[in-house]
């Protein structure tokens, strides 16, 4: 049993019981720990309490919740009432949270039991999990590799089997980059589709919650849970949520699907291979009925300086919270309230997150303001409008996730913008706001890639349908496991 659909059917027709199956994923997240450390905490306790209240509900005849019983993992960003919510900071080490995020609220509402909260970089900054405070996560494809990031807790544990169902967050491509590392489905929704209420802040005007799943009928299914307005998250959109499941089809006759050539030139200069295996994945939609078309998005090439400028200016902003008076963890021996706040902060942010808030904190600053922030707003509004002209030529875009395989653990430590280059192909659709997600599309050298599906704002159906097709008629995941595989499948 491999993905969240095929466990609630089963608990539904009493083949096997919520805590039998939350009692393996914690066996086979125990299990794999050692070598994976995809968890900043398991929550066996809350997680037993919560199956055998699914179990009650099946035994009593109730009508189950779309996720009954489906054991997930959540990212360490979101608050669970009465948990630690570290977002991979030593700051915010012992901070329990009194409340629940929405997202996390409607999981649990749908009858998804969490197991346990997972591994990121620090605020969710980075592309690998190695800027966690506590660990790195590794690779269930080669544990010398990263799983990608931020979510690379999440992405990890879903794609060694452990759970079916992640959820993580995407700013600039934390969800779709190490979904494609670590051969799952991720999904960044349209900006204020999700709610972002309990989620711990990093750029506020990017950040979206999204679900990372064993296959898209999984991803669907958790978008369905998840979406909708909240009146506790002022930018939350109130837009009906579609039957995502529904929309999941087959074929793709009469789709337009837009190739752009910018990004074209950009991965067949850069790595061949990687060129290679998208090309294959043309010719797949095409060979399920789409037309190729191509466009262009001219803009795109300034989104990686664009979004560094805006996501820091936000998150400077953001963290300027953290200052040892309400929450989490204090550093403080005599000196006055500044030098407490200036040793919390030094002691409690890691080196990437003081990078970032040096940078925007400077990019706000009083003469620089209208060269760097203003201007990046305008570049953001031209990336944008690039997405709204090519959707006029075509329904859905396809491209690259990433723009190489997962790599080795510290390879790019040492070199920040290699490291921010790993989102070269995500970023321009998180400034846009639009949707977007990686579906599993092969390997290289062994080691597999995400092939990413763009739709305009709020047509996730139209862009999860179109993945659907794509998984059926290619089932790359389905095809291979993991050397680090945990699931009793
Ligand atoms: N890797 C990008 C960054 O470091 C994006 C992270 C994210 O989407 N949260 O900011």
């Amino acid at each position: 049993m491999r993905t969240g659909h095929e466990i609630r059917e089963a608990i539904a027709r009493k083949q096997t019981s919520a805590l039998e199956v939350v009692e393996q994923a914690l066996e086979s997240a125990g299990r794999l720990e050692t070598e994976l450390h995809a968890y900043i905490r398991l929550l066996p306790e809350r997680a037993r309490i919560k199956a055998r209240e699914i179990d009650a509900a099946v035994t009593r005849g109730d009508k189950l919740g779309p996720l009954a019983g489906v054991p997930i993992a959540v990212k360490d960003i979101f608050t669970v009432a009465g948990e630690i919510a570290t977002a991979g900071s030593k700051i915010l080490e012992n901070f329990r949270s009194p409340y629940s995020a929405t997202v996390v609220e409607k999981l649990e509402r749908a009858g998804a039991v969490i197991i346990g909260k997972t591994n990121m970089d620090e605020f969710a900054m980075g592309s690998s999990c190695e800027n966690s405070a506590f660990f790195p996560t590794r690779n269930p494809w080669d544990v010398t590799r990263v799983p990608g990031g931020s979510s690379g807790g999440s992405a990890a544990t879903v794609g060694a089997g452990t759970v079916p169902i992640g959820l993580g967050t995407d700013t600039g491509g934390s969800i779709r980059e190490p979904a494609s590392f670590c051969n799952i489905v991720g999904v960044k929704p349209t900006y204020g589709r999700v709610s972002r209420f309990g989620m711990i802040a990093f750029a506020s005007s990017l950040d979206q919650a999204g679900p990372m799943t064993a296959d898209v009928r999984d991803a669907a299914q958790t978008l369905e849970v998840i979406a909708g307005f909240d009146e506790f998250d002022s930018t939350s959109v109130d837009v009906p949520v579609s039957d995502y499941t529904a929309a999941l089809r087959d074929d793709l006759s009469g789709v337009r699907v837009g190739i752009v050539a910018e990004f074209e030139a950009e991965i067949g200069a850069s790595d061949p291979a990687l060129a290679a295996l998208y090309k294959a994945a043309y010719a797949d939609l095409e060979r399920l009925g789409a037309t190729l078309v191509e466009v262009h998005l001219p803009h795109a090439r300034y989104g990686l300086a664009t979004y560094y400028l805006i996501a820091p200016a936000e998150c400077s902003s953001n963290l300027a919270r953290y200052d040892g008076a309400r929450y989490g963890r204090r550093v403080q021996n005599g000196g006055d309230v500044f030098e407490m706040f200036e040793r919390t902060r030094a002691a409690g942010f890691g080196d990437e997150v003081k990078r970032r808030i040096i940078l925007g904190t400077y990019a706000l600053s009083a003469g620089y303001y209208d060269a760097y922030y203003v201007r990046a707003q305008k570049i953001r509004t031209l990336i944008k409008r690039d997405f709204d002209t090519s959707f006029a030529a075509c329904d859905v875009i396809a491209c690259p996730a990433v723009s190489c395989a997962p790599f080795e653990l510290g390879q790019k430590m040492q070199d920040p913008v290699s490291m921010y280059l790993m989102d070269y192909f995500t970023i321009p659709m998180s400034l846009a706001g639009i949707p977007a997600l990686s579906v599993p599309a092969g390997y290289v050298t062994g080691l597999p890639v995400g092939l990413q599906i763009v739709a305009p704002a709020f047509e996730e159906a139209r862009m999860l349908g179109i993945a659907h097709a794509y998984e059926a008629a290619t089932g790359h995941a389905r095809r291979r496991e993991p050397p680090l595989a945990g699931a009793a499948r």
